[in-house]
């Protein structure tokens, strides 16, 4: 099958070991391994589908303990650089007793960041069949100059845009400035996915209505996704839009659940860019990817919830 190159930062969410706590009352904290693009490229393998992961790492213990997880899932790690002076990026990430999510970030700079233009591996670019990033690889340079190079790199050897901002407002320098720069590469991407919050922030609007989602449109979207957590999500092409509903589950962690679902819609168009085109066989693959978003909450962690083929055909054939 196609190859899903995922572009951005890895890095360690390090979660309390007790529920419910602020990060200064936490007795101790596990390592969580995470990062958008990092999950979705896992995501994808897991499911059986052909990714890599590009992006950079500091070359210290944990940089290598997380190139060493991309492996163990077989995602090709021929694009990971590592830098010789900063660190691999870490986040300490707790829900507080009042279900607020706490983030307090160590990147300063941290390598993710540091990623140059000239350090790409354009050859593995060039061969994806779907190239997907975020955006906090916009956030600075010279990262953000990277993540522009590999998008036009990629989309002039053909392969389809896929764009998940994944918005992280504490690492912004405001929200201003978010929501700026996070619609400069807008009009570039073929397919995009927000979560219902990220629709709310883009637009300005407090409605998570058809309006709102299509004032989101660009000439050249293929298709928009918002996805709506326990409420499943809505999809919009050129030609008709829809909802599909969500799984019904037991959640006791969403993390990772958006990127689940991305990786599961990747792999099922990374193969046939067609099916956007026809209602029915995209609702098909959007149940697919629910019942992957799905079974992400039911685990602890992203990496380790993530479904392969044989869990999401039994929750799909429960239903
Ligand atoms: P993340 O927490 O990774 O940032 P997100 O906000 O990008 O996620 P969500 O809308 O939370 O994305 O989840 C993506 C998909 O996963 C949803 O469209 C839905 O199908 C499924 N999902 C998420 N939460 C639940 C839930 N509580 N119960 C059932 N399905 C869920």
């Amino acid at each position: 099958s196609g190859l899903i190159v995922s572009f951005g930062e890895m890095l360690i969410d390090f979660v309390p070991t007790v529920s419910g706590v602020s990060l200064a009352e936490a007795p101790g904290f596990l390592k969580a391994p995470g990062g958008a693009p990092a999950n979705v490229a896992i995501a994808v393998t897991r499911l059986g589908g052909k990714a890599a992961f590009v992006g950079k790492l500091g070359d210290d213990e944990f940089g290598h303990m997380l190139a060493g997880i991309l492996k163990k899932n077989n995602v090709i790690a021929d694009g990971i650089n590592f830098d010789q002076g900063a660190r691999t990026a870490l986040a300490f990430v707790t829900l507080r007793s009042d279900g607020e999510r706490e983030f307090m970030f160590y990147r300063n700079p941290s390598a993710d960041m540091l990623l140059k233009p000239e350090e790409l591996n354009l050859e593995l670019i060039r061969s994806a069949k779907v190239f997907h990033y975020g955006s906090i690889s916009l956030i600075v340079e010279p990262c953000r100059s990277a993540h522009l190079k590999a998008m036009q790199v990629a989309r002039d050897a053909g392969a389809l845009l896929s764009y998940d901002p994944n918005l992280r407002l504490p690492l912004w320098p405001s929200p201003e400035e978010a929501r700026e720069q996070i619609l400069s590469i807008w009009n570039q991407a073929d397919l995009i996915k927000v979560s219902d919050v990220e629709l709310e922030f883009l637009t300005g609007s407090d409605k998570i209505d058809d309006a709102s989602a299509m004032s989101l449109w660009h000439p050249n979207l293929k298709l928009l996704l918002v996805t709506l957590g326990e409420k499943g999500c809505n999809y919009y092409t050129k030609n008709f839009r829809g909802h599909v509903d969500a799984y019904h589950v037991n959640a006791i962690d969403t993390t990772g659940a958006g990127d689940s679902f991305v990786g599961a819609l990747l792999c099922k168009l990374v193969d046939d860019h067609s099916l956007i085109e026809d209602e029915g066989r995209l609702r098909e693959v959007l149940k697919y990817a629910n019942a992957c978003g799905a079974i992400t909450t039911t685990k602890k962690g992203a990496i380790p919830a993530l479904p392969a083929h044989p869990e999401v055909l039994s929750i799909m054939n429960a239903k």
